[in-house]
């Protein structure tokens, strides 16, 4: 809370001076559905869910991930070290066909196939600062896309659960995830809409489309004292990063953090106006 302000400042000014890659880059809008490359091949693996500090085995792309995090991230006033280790760690251009691989460690955003979008690094970096995790908290990911995001929170907590509405990019992001060795991250294809009852309530939860309200069975499964990061707005608007806190109480608070632009929340979002 008490550096949020001095950060939404810092962000309303880098948003304003730094044009461009930053303003077109939240997540970006939907791309052309063109076919992708096949993935990448043979990987090796790390240590599954450790938690914070796993780091990648990949070793490539290091020194790109280290001035990513040092120009992008920290330079815009992200400094939790549990979210920096984390995007230092995950191998963001394992998350992108064999032909964006030279652009994962740009300052923006990169399609993934079905009209979707990995997110801007910095993006992915303040959405999951503002989330405030702690080792052993259980989140909640709405979007699993690409499941870069999910593996950057799965490096902070060994307990993320993330649902992907569109099929193909469950079953893709699920077998890369395995893949690299984020084994403990449990994946489902769904409407995230509703939420994950089976596993609920939780700590905080990241919502990576913007809907028109906030989904009221996910600020049911938020957990009293929770935190949720979500973009709300329409396609056609400049959406709000919006986050939502639980009170001990059950109370809901909501704070605007920056305008962003994220594609659309699919599915009973579309048809509801919320409760
Ligand atoms: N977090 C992702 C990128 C998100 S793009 C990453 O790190 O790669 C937004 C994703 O939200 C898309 O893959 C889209 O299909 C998905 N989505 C949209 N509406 C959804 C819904 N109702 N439930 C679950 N996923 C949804």
């Amino acid at each position: 809370m008490i550096k949020r302000n001095q950060c939404i400042i810092t962000l309303v000014a880098a948003v304003l001076l730094l044009s461009g890659p930053l303003v077109s880059g939240f997540c970006g809008g939907a791309q052309s559905g063109q076919p992708a490359p096949p993935e990448s091949e043979g990987s090796e693996t790390r240590d599954a869910g450790s938690g914070a500090g796993g780091s990648s085995s990949l070793g490539e792309y290091v020194d790109e991930r280290q001035a990513m995090v040092a120009q992008q991230i920290e330079a815009r006033g992200v400094e939790d070290n549990n979210v920096l280790e984390a995007m230092r760690a995950v191998p963001r251009h394992e998350f992108v066909s064999t032909a964006q691989q030279g652009q994962a460690y740009s300052d923006k955003p990169l399609p993934i196939g079905q009209g979707q979008t990995i997110s801007q690094p910095y993006i992915v970096a303040y959405m999951t600062e503002i989330l405030q995790l702690e080792a052993g908290d259980k989140v909640l990911e709405i979007g699993t896309g690409s499941g870069y995001q999910a593996a950057v929170l799965a490096e902070i907590t060994n307990q993320v659960y993330t649902i992907e509405i569109i099929e193909e990019l469950a079953t893709q992001a699920s077998e890369r995830l395995q893949r690299l060795g984020y084994t403990e991250v449990r994946t489902t294809q769904g409407d995230g809409y509703y939420g994950w009852q089976e596993y609920a309530p939780f700590d905080a939860i990241i919502v990576t489309a913007a809907a028109g309200h906030i989904p009221p069975p996910l600020l049911r499964q938020l957990k009293p004292e929770g935190r949720m990061v979500i973009p709300v707005g329409g396609v056609y608007e400049v959406q709000s990063l919006m986050l939502v806190r639980k009170t001990s109480g059950g109370e809901v608070r909501t704070e605007r953090l920056m305008p962003v632009r994220f594609v659309p929340f699919r599915g009973a979002a579309q048809q509801k106006s919320g409760e």
